[in-house]
């Protein structure tokens, strides 16, 4: 990430008028923040699964090949294996007349070999026969018109001349025994899943996925299904997050709804057990039940709890203590439902990549054309909502309605964050963005 502009001038004059506002210091910059969160993060272990689960992962091994592939010469064409050297001249006009001796499909081996002055029929992927070096499609002769008017096919007229090797596919063309073919930490795609099937591998070893436990946390949280209460919202954190975690290759393990208490909250951090990551959403801030940050600080240690963001500032990270040297990192979403997907895009997705052994890039930003003012009230970098639209050749980002961090709709009408940096008290409609478009996947993707 490049280095981060501190913010200065009007901002350490006017002091930040939020009676919530930290003191600036005890907020990170969003790129120190990142580099902290990743800091914890390495691929997992290698692990063997069936072929097809392999998609979308990572290659924990180098794949050399068993076998040549092709593992014999074959033919490219549908036609006629012969010696290259008995149709020098052919043509139209002056036809070379062989007889055929035999025929050879593919998955079968030839029942003899081919030599001078004859032609055996071969079809598409057949071995070709020891002595011929050459294949003419059916096309280049009169097969055809020797099946139409019902002749005999023991003989064959060729009308053209073919250098010698055409339509011959050699053993080892693409892969030879014992080539490197695959690379450990290559990404699998479709191509590479068809590439270890045509090595005959049935399990290949990926980099495994890693658990997410995801935990909500607040009094006021019901689980959608069961009827509402005065007083309550549901919980769409819980999901969001979990459907976040799927969408970057992640497994989410659901631990429900912590009420706002430490016992309850220690209760249900217990079952985060044996996970790689865990997240929580809300009691961050700085109200009288935020207690995520004091749990963290009793069972483990906090990294940082601030950053200079809008949404999503009030997000702590740091480990939970676990069974001999193994620490679980926590993420501390914040509770609003658009900072904690935010939150999520910006440090839970990279770690999880990370994780998983992929090149950890951010997603593909473009530059673009505002059409609607983002305010920026108090030196955070703002990440605003907007619908981005692909003009003439250029991007126009158009905010998506009211940016208040509950309000969950927008961030479901936007496919891309448009950034107003942390020194600049505005960016007004007509002015160039920096857009980070969210539905731009530029890795392989489940
Ligand atoms: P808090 O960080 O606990 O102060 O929560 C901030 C805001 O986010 C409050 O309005 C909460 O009601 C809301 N909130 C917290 N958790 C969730 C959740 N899981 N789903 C939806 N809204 C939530
Ligand atoms: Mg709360």
């Amino acid at each position: 990430m490049s280095t981060h502009r501190r913010h200065h001038g009007q901002h350490e004059e006017a002091p930040h008028h939020h009676g919530h506002s930290h003191a600036g210091e005890d907020m990170l910059s969003v790129e120190e923040a990142y580099e902290r969160v990743m800091a914890s993060f390495a691929p997992l272990e290698g692990v063997e699964v069936p072929l097809l689960e392999s998609m979308g992962q990572t290659l924990a091994e180098d794949i050399t090949s068993p076998l040549a592939l092709p593992p014999l010469a074959n033919s490219g064409m549908d036609g006629y294996a012969l010696q290259g050297a008995d149709i020098a001249g052919a043509s139209q006009d002056s036809p070379r007349r062989l007889p055929v001796v035999g025929i050879v499909a593919a998955g079968q081996m030839p029942e003899r070999p081919v030599e001078a002055g004859v032609a055996m029929r071969i079809m598409t992927g057949a071995p070709v026969p020891d002595g011929a070096d050459t294949v003419v499609p059916f096309e280049e002769t009169d097969e055809v018109q020797r099946k139409t008017e019902g002749r005999p096919l023991d003989e064959v007229a060729i009308f053209s001349e073919m250098p010698v090797g055409a339509n011959v596919r050699p053993a080892g063309e693409d892969i030879q025994p014992g080539e490197l073919v695959l690379e450990a930490g290559t990404a699998i795609r479709a191509a590479e899943v068809g590439v270890l099937a045509s090595l005959g591998l049935a399990q290949v070893k990926v980099v495994r996925r890693p658990i997410v436990s995801v935990l909500a946390t607040g009094d006021e949280l019901e689980t959608a299904g069961s009827a509402l209460s005065g007083g309550k919202i549901y919980d769409s954190n819980s999901f969001g997050v979990a459907a976040s975690v799927v969408a970057c290759g992640g497994v989410p393990r659901l631990l429900g709804i912590a009420r706002d208490n430490l016992d309850d909250l220690h209760a249900k951090l217990a079952a985060t057990a044996g996970s790689d990551l865990v997240i929580t959403s809300a009691g961050v801030s700085k109200g009288d039940y935020d207690i995520v940050k004091d749990v963290l600080e009793q069972r483990g240690s906090m990294n940082f709890w601030s950053v200079r963001m809008r949404p999503a500032k009030p997000l702590a990270f740091g480990h939970l203590r676990g069974d001999g040297d193994k620490d679980v990192p926590l993420l501390g979403l914040p509770g609003n439902p658009v900072s904690a997907m935010v939150a999520f895009e910006m440090f839970a997705r990279p770690a999880i990549l990370a994780m998983l052994g992929r090149p950890v890039r951010p997603r593909p930003a473009v530059d673009g054309v505002l059409t609607g003012a983002i305010r920026n009230y108090d030196g955070r970098r703002v990440y605003a909502r907007v619908e981005v639209e692909k003009r003439d050749g250029v991007y126009y980002a158009t905010p998506t309605g009211p940016q208040g961090s509950n309000i969950l709709t927008s961030m479901s009408r936007a496919n891309g964050l448009a950034i107003c940096p942390e020194d600049l008290p505005a960016k007004h409609a007509g002015e160039q963005v920096r857009i980070i478009m969210l539905d731009w996947n530029e890795e392989v993707e489940l």
